[in-house]
This record gives structure tokens, C-alpha cells and sequence, in this order.
């Protein structure tokens, strides 16, 4: 093996994930805020819906996550008889940490009838206590689904949430959680980048405030931005997610410019994936997901429901 230089020690390290991955008979799902390099392996590179579709397709032995811990928890709860493995067992998602089952408990409590709607961006323990889940791709749809005359609440997100009632015209029980990442991103941010590239169309992710909603040409999901951009007469976007997006935006249409509202929006959890995790996972085969009986089943159902629903209608 060349270990004389970093160029030659990243061709060995693909190598040899190829090698393994061929042995374990694996197949890798990739989100799209992932490391360029960690991208370019995947099978599969989407956003959480098109993951979770993709993991009811394969037939490999062994699912390998390249995301956070919900999406690994969710291959798993759709494919109970395969290995799935997440790379970097630290690898969680400070939104979903921010609900638990008991709080979803106490507002079914306080709100009796009502339906529990949670992003995908939860627990498998807090999809155990909810009727369905939804992603950006398709809450809207989700939400539309739900009789008039039913109480929703809607768990985590509360910019989602808020830019799901502006969407559908329903009421909803909404829990105050939120992306940090996409959080931090404000109007003055949004106003300075169009000031330094004017003519630029600025599309953004429904997890942003609505103050950054509200300014920008398009709400979409990260696999409705790539539609939105490739179907634009216009050349320059603005886009308003986590940074990483910009990597699968520019290869799906690399006439095309794209700047970041902000080079802040990063999230730290969805980079600690590298080459070398993906290899030391299917070495060692490890971080294995489990999840119990007793909350798979439920959290199994919520998730089916959104999967049956799919993505028709989405952005
Ligand atoms: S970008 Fe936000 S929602 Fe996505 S994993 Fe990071 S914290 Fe969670």
C-alpha cells in the first residue's frame, strides 16, 4: 500500500471500503450533508424520505448509514431482518434529542383525540408514542391527510411546524423544538447575501425561521432544491440549509452557481463521518442499531403510514 501521500492514502482507503463493502455484501445510504468525499460512496444520496424509501429497496445484507442516528434507527425499523450500521456512534441529531416519548405522553394527555404527527427527525422511542411521521419532503401532504375536525399535534420542529400551518390553514399543538443549524439563519443574513449576488433565486429549507422564509423565492425540501434549481431558467441560487447541500447541488447541475446564506450552517454531528468511519464500520461491523420490540413495532407503524403516503404532492 502507498502511504507516502495523503492523495495516495485516500485511494488505498476507498479501495479497501470497496473491498469490504463487496465482502459484508453492503450497500451505503448517504444523506446529503454529508463530507463530499463520504458522498461520492453512496448507493444512494438523499434527503430523509428518499433514505427511508431506499432502505425498503435493498436487498444487501448490511445497510451502512452515512447520517445521523434517527435515519440508521429508521433503515433499521423498515428492514428488522438486516445488519444496519451508523459509522460514528456520536452521530445524533440535536433536534430529535429535544422531544422525548413522555413529552409526546403529556400532550396526547392534555389534548385528547388528537393526532400526533412527528418529523422523522425523532427517536425510534418518541416515533413509538406517534400515529405518523412526516419529513420536509412531504409534511404538507401528511398534514392534509388528517380529518378537519382532528387535533394535530406536531413534534419537534416548531419552524416546520409554523410553515406547515402557513401552508395547510390548520391549527396545530406545535413543540418548540428546532435545527440548530438551521435556526441561526436570520433575514439580515439572507438580505446581505442577495445584496452580494443580485439576480440570485434564494431557495431554503423548511426547518429555517419564517422570517427567512418569508423572504425566499422557494421552500423545499434538500431533494425539492434540487429539482427546484435543475427546472430554473435562473443561474445563481442562494440556498438556505446546512452547507454541506451545496456539494450535491453543484454536480446535479454544474452550469449553475450557488452561494450559502451563511458559511455558519454547518452541523457538526452530520461531518464526523469520514472515509475512515465507513471502513472501521465495516471492519468491525459496527455501530450496530437495535432497537426493542416493544418500541420498533409502534415507531415501525408510524413510519409505514408516512411511506404509504410517500412523497406524491411533495416539494
Ligand atoms: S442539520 Fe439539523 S436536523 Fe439535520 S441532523 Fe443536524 S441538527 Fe439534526
Amino acid at each position: 500500500m502507498t502511504r507516502g501521500s495523503t492523495a495516495g492514502t485516500e485511494v488505498d482507503l476507498r479501495a479497501e471500503i470497496a473491498e469490504l463493502k463487496r465482502a459484508r455484501n453492503a450497500v451505503f445510504l448517504v444523506h446529503n450533508y454529508q463530507l463530499p468525499e463520504v458522498q461520492d460512496l453512496g448507493d444512494f444520496v438523499g434527503d430523509s424520505l428518499g433514505l427511508a424509501q431506499e432502505a425498503t429497496r435493498t436487498t444487501a445484507d448490511v445497510i451502512v448509514l452515512c447520517g445521523v442516528n434517527f435515519m440508521a434507527e429508521t433503515a433499521k425499523l423498515l428492514n428488522p431482518e438486516r445488519t444496519v450500521l451508523l459509522p460514528e456512534a456520536e452521530a445524533n441529531c440535536p433536534m430529535a434529542d429535544m422531544v422525548n416519548p413522555g413529552d409526546v405522553t403529556n400532550l396526547k394527555k392534555e389534548h385528547p383525540g388528537a393526532v400526533v404527527v412527528s418529523y422523522v427527525n425523532t427517536t425510534a422511542a418518541t416515533k413509538a408514542v406517534t400515529d405518523v411521521c412526516c419529513t420536509s419532503a412531504n409534511a404538507v401532504k401528511v398534514i392534509n391527510t388528517i380529518p378537519a375536525e382532528k387535533p394535530i399535534i406536531f413534534t419537534p420542529d416548531q419552524h416546520l411546524g409554523a410553515y406547515v400551518r402557513r401552508e395547510t390553514g390548520r391549527e396545530m399543538i406545535i413543540w418548540p423544538g428546532c435545527c440548530p443549524t438551521h435556526a441561526r439563519l436570520t433575514a439580515e443574513m439572507v438580505l446581505e447575501a442577495k445584496g452580494e449576488h443580485p439576480g440570485a433565486k434564494v431557495v431554503v429549507h423548511p426547518e429555517c425561521p419564517m422570517e427567512v422564509i418569508e423572504l425566499a423565492d422557494a421552500v423545499r425540501s434538500t431533494s425539492g432544491m434540487l429539482k427546484y434549481c435543475a427546472a430554473s431558467e435562473a443561474s445563481g441560487f442562494i440556498i438556505g440549509t446546512e452547507k454541506g447541500m451545496l456539494y450535491p447541488l453543484k454536480k446535479h447541475c454544474p452550469d449553475k452557481d450557488f452561494w450559502p446564506i451563511t458559511e455558519q450552517a454547518l452541523c457538526p454531528t452530520m461531518k464526523l463521518t469520514k472515509l475512515a468511519s465507513v471502513r472501521e464500520a465495516l471492519l468491525h461491523m459496527q455501530y450496530e442499531i437495535t432497537i426493542p420490540a416493544d418500541i420498533a413495532e409502534p415507531a415501525r407503524r408510524a413510519i409505514e403510514r408516512m411511506v404509504e403516503i410517500g412523497r406524491d404532492g411533495a416539494n
